[in-house]
């Protein structure tokens, strides 16, 4: 049976990666009939951050990525938050403690700091050098009754391999030599990432934990601890980094990284998930960019996951997001773009209510030239406002240095004037008839026309943006722009 899990964090938002991690582990499901669980990963009290469940949760949601156990949801194996899952970490942590697999360390911080030096003056990385390994069983029942405070640590053996499988890697082998003793309990009882890792994979019974690279390093220590524990190991897949353009670190500076921050400039999430699924996966063969998530299930595979460091290009992001625009279904295209036109003022409730055939109208005409519904929203402004600036340049060289233009323009006004059934077509031939009347190419009238009527240089087709305003606006605007 298949089983993943998705296990974030809660120290803020989602971001590309972890988004990536989620869908593959979704995508590994959804192939496989298997189930998806979420696990909040809350027991680093000092790093949480408020909200940060809720907007990973919503974040989620709006890509798609629904899962089978977890908040809101419940499930067999919950609790699904790891700040409720203490009683399995001590109750574990004990066994090993019985079993001379892990014992209590009493170094305090102090001691362990100049350990820390001494070891820092020889060149040497850190390592705890096992005071309290060897303690009796009596010294130890002492110390506790004393009420000194300890740490508990795993017995890690000081030779062999500790070898992972890794579907996406293949076998890669740490010597145990490199470990020390790593604390898997904390002096307040709380576990160690890996420790909490280990004990909540087994108890969900994960079979396969995809996660991102970065997680490889902990990866034999979990291994360490799940044969202590006598658990079967699950199998694994560390997911690929994903780096900047230039090949650095993903950070802030390179732009939007948080999934939010996509909703909020106007992506369609199918295009982030599209995005996303290529973002280190490819099928072998791939006829467009364009992939839905179904045709990602039939065709994912981890053993396709590349080895290699997937580049994060936003540009790209939003290429494929204009191409979803024109294609995606525009009575959904509509109801998306609805608040971001309210929130720029161009509609309220009420027109959203009574105008949505317009409104669907517009969203057509203008999605065929934007990338984002926030570029669709500036790009319909002028459907919706009266034209209150024109672009500068334009002005300039239509209104001011071109000779003649409000001649022109009264012409063209008048002409529209006598189209009694205002549509694309009729507009266009009376256009085009007064255009070979005054024998002149069609730019010199439909760029003045276009500036007049959108106040921008650029626009859908001008017959389209006049049929769709309508009459009376256009000859206000022809007007106001001869004055
Ligand atoms: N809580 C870990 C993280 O957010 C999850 C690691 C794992 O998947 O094991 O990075």
């Amino acid at each position: 049976k298949i089983r993943v899990r998705f296990a974030p964090s809660p120290t803020g938002y989602l971001h590309i990666g972890g988004a990536r991690t989620a869908l593959f582990n979704w995508l590994f499901a959804k192939k496989h009939n298997g189930q998806l669980i979420l696990r909040i990963e809350d027991t680093d009290t000092e790093r949480l951050k408020e909200d940060s469940v809720s907007q990973i949760l919503s974040s989620l949601r709006w890509l798609g990525i629904d899962w089978d156990e977890g908040p809101e949801k419940g499930g067999d194996f919950g609790p699904y938050f790891q700040s409720q899952r203490q009683e399995y970490y001590t109750k574990a942590a004990q066994r090993l403690i019985q079993e001379n697999k892990a014992y209590h360390c009493f170094c305090s911080a102090e001691e362990l700091e100049e350990e820390r030096q001494k070891q820092r003056k020889e060149g040497m990385p850190f390592r705890y050098q096992g005071k309290c390994r060897n303690l009796s069983p009596e010294e130890v029942q002492d110390r506790l009754k004393q009420g000194i405070p300890s740490v508990i640590r795993m017995k890690v053996p000081n030779s062999g391999q500790v070898v992972v499988e890794d579907l996406i890697r293949g076998t890669v082998s740490f010597n145990a030599k490199q470990f020390d003793d790593f604390i898997i309990a904390k002096s307040d009882g709380t576990p160690a990432y890996n420790f909490a890792c280990v004990v909540d994979d087994h108890a969900m019974q994960i079979s396969h934990v995809i996660r991102a690279e970065e997680h490889l390093s902990n990866t034999p220590k979990q291994c360490l601890i799940y044969q202590a524990l006598g658990y079967e190991i699950p199998l694994f897949a560390h997911l690929s980094m994903i780096l900047a353009p230039d090949r650095s670190k993903l950070s802030k500076r390179h732009g939007a990284t948080a999934v939010g921050e996509f909703q909020e400039m106007g992506c369609l999430p199918e295009a982030l998930v599209n995005y996303l699924t290529l973002l280190g996966w490819s099928p072998v063969e791939l006829e467009s960019e364009l992939i839905s998530p179904a045709q990602t299930i039939s065709a994912f595979s981890l053993e396709k996951v590349s080895k290699n460091a997937a580049v994060y290009d936003v540009q790209k992001l939003i290429w494929l997001n204009g191409q979803y625009m024109t294609t995606c279904d525009l009575d959904r295209l509509t109801l998306q773009a609805i608040p971001f036109f309210i929130r720029a003022g161009l509609i309220n409730n009420i027109d959203a209510e009574d105008n949505r055939d317009y409104i669907r109208d517009v969203v057509n005409t203008v999605r065929e030239r934007v990338r984002t519904i926030g570029e669709l929203t500036e790009g319909s402004r002028y459907y919706f406002q009266d034209v209150v600036s024109y672009d500068e340049k334009g002005r300039e060289k239509y209104f001011v240095k071109q000779e003649g233009v409000a001649a022109l323009l009264t012409k063209g006004r008048n002409c529209l004037n006598t189209v009694e059934q205002f549509d694309v077509e009729n507009v266009e031939s009376a256009y085009r008839q007064l255009m070979s009347e005054l024998e002149i190419k069609g730019g010199i009238i439909i760029h003045p026309t276009r500036l007049a009527l959108t106040g921008q240089t650029v626009s859908p087709g001008i017959f389209d943006v006049m049929a769709l305003l309508g009459k009376k606006k256009c000859l206000e605007r022809l007007d106001k722009a001869i004055e």
